[in-house]
């Protein structure tokens, strides 16, 4: 080809918004030539390469998306160390179907129990399956609405909130909040009614709620929203943090202790 095709060639490649295509369209020129491709199969060729990397790219602006604190999938979870957990139910969730019937879920237990674990696991599912989705821990989530709010700034927020299809809320009810911080959130809840998914952890029993929320009326409100449609997941088992820690000491006591065999040979 003529440099000044070349040229213009790439040019447009770029105004397209082609960067494989661009990176490969010579390459794969040699590659066919040798394959004796005719002029459909290398453009069907290169286009493919196209979309793959477009959806991979798409993926991974996604997954940064969505904030993770740290991202961890159903294959690290250990669901013989959480009995409670209910695994089939878990499965089932990682398909994400709620999240087209805008189901909501909800992971209840006590602290170091795997919830976050498993919420960020489904968000994550939700993510590779093309799912616009969004953690936050419940205060990180209370106090940004709060800011945007003394900037005049929360109606946009609340319109980002909207484009999420799966909003994770974690850590519900580990700090109470102000009267308008719970008002915020109650509204955050009310808008993603039956238009997205809410992934939501909590340590507290429904009877507790009213007092985080520092509302009867606002909780009653609240509940009434999250619970309608909603799957449960409780894991009631000993903190996993607790049990690894106590599982390392074990091992730390097993080597400072002699041999069992030690004391018989003296
Ligand atoms: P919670 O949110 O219920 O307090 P986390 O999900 O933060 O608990 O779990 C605490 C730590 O233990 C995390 O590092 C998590 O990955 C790990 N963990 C908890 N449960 C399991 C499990 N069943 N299998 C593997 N890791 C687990
Ligand atoms: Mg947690």
């Amino acid at each position: 080809m003529t440099t000044k095709a070349t040229v213009l060639l790439e040019h447009h490649l770029k105004a397209l918004k082609l960067p494989t295509m661009l990176r490969e369209y010579a390459p794969m020129a040699a590659t066919c030539s040798k394959d004796r491709e005719d002029y459909p199969g290398y453009l069907l060729r290169l286009t493919e390469r196209e979309l793959l990397d477009r959806e991979r790219r798409a993926a991974e602006r996604r997954l940064k998306d969505a904030c993770f604190p740290v991202v961890k999938t159903i294959d690290s979870f250990d669901f013989k160390a959480q009995p409670s957990v209910n695994e089939p139910l878990v499965r089932e969730l990682l398909r994400g179907e709620y999240i087209d019937r805008r189901e909501n879920l909800l992971l209840v237990g006590n602290s170091g129990t795997g919830k976050t674990h498993l919420a960020t696991a489904l968000g994550f599912a939700a993510c590779a399956q093309g799912k616009r989705v969004r953690f936050w821990t419940v205060t990180q989530l209370v106090t940004q609405l709060l800011e945007r709010r003394e900037e005049r700034s929360l109606e946009r927020l609340q319109r980002q909130l909207e484009r999420y299809q799966v909003l994770i809320l974690d850590e519900l009810g580990y700090v109470p909040f102000t009267k308008a911080g719970a008002e915020l959130l109650f509204d955050v809840i009310s808008r993603a009614y039956e238009r997205n998914s809410l992934i939501v952890t909590t340590n507290l029993p429904f009877e507790s709620w009213a007092e985080v929320m520092g509302s009867e009326r606002l909780t009653g409100a609240l509940l009434d929203r999250l619970t309608h449609r909603v799957h449960i997941l409780e894991a009631n088992g000993e903190s996993y943090r607790l049990k690894d820690a106590k599982r390392g000491l074990r091992r730390q006591a097993d080597r400072s202790a002699p041999p069992s065999g030690a004391t018989r040979e003296t």
